[in-house]
């Protein structure tokens, strides 16, 4: 009888320690990066203003350099330039949606490139005089992470380019039918 329930008891144990293992893993599958920042969410919009410091605790060094140091990663190197999944694009620093593949566009300049965001109030602009230049920087519409510049040479119906860094973006493909960000 003892033997019996003790033999149960491992195969229980060890069910429990199989599901663990398959539970931690599609944890770390589904956020790679994401492990450390409470703050990332696909679904909470409500705007978020943190202090550099907190950023830089909560985020890979490299997503930080181009969020909150406004840095670009080497033309031609980003994982989405030449992707051309079907899904959504969302900040890598917070989760909020970004931009749909519909609206990529193969640019050649060496960053993925959209011509309109998913949503109008999902980035924000502002005026950039840096590096003795005139553009329009692309900032995330939720955290005000720096994405990257807007320029006017794109592709109808709105002649835009977003030129965005693959960095600061996570792509989440569409699943059955189902449009991600939408
Ligand atoms: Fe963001």
């Amino acid at each position: 009888m003892i033997e019996s329930f003790s033999n149960n008891s491992r195969v229980l144990l060890g069910v429990g320690f199989i599901f663990l293992l398959i539970t931690t893993e599609s944890v770390i599958v589904a956020s790679p990066n994401h492990t450390l920042n409470p703050y990332y969410s696909r679904t909470d919009t409500t705007k978020l203003h943190l202090t550099d410091a907190e950023w830089k605790r909560i985020l890979p060094p490299e997503v930080y350099a181009i969020a909150r140091e406004k840095g670009t990663e080497r033309a031609f190197t980003g994982k989405y330039d030449e992707f051309d999944g079907t899904g959504a694009y969302y900040c890598a620093a917070c989760g909020n949606a970004l931009f749909r593949s519909d609206a990529k566009f193969a640019s050649s300049c060496g960053w993925p490139s959209f011509f309109e965001p998913l949503r109008k109030d999902g980035v924000l602009y502002r005026p950039d005089s840096s590096y003795g230049m005139n553009r329009t920087e692309v900032l995330c519409g939720r955290c005000e992470a720096h994405l990257g510049h807007l320029f006017d040479d794109g592709p109808p119906p709105t002649g835009h380019r977003f030129c965005m860094n693959s960095l600061v973006l996570d792509f989440e493909p569409d699943v059955q039918g189902k449009k991600s960000g939408e």
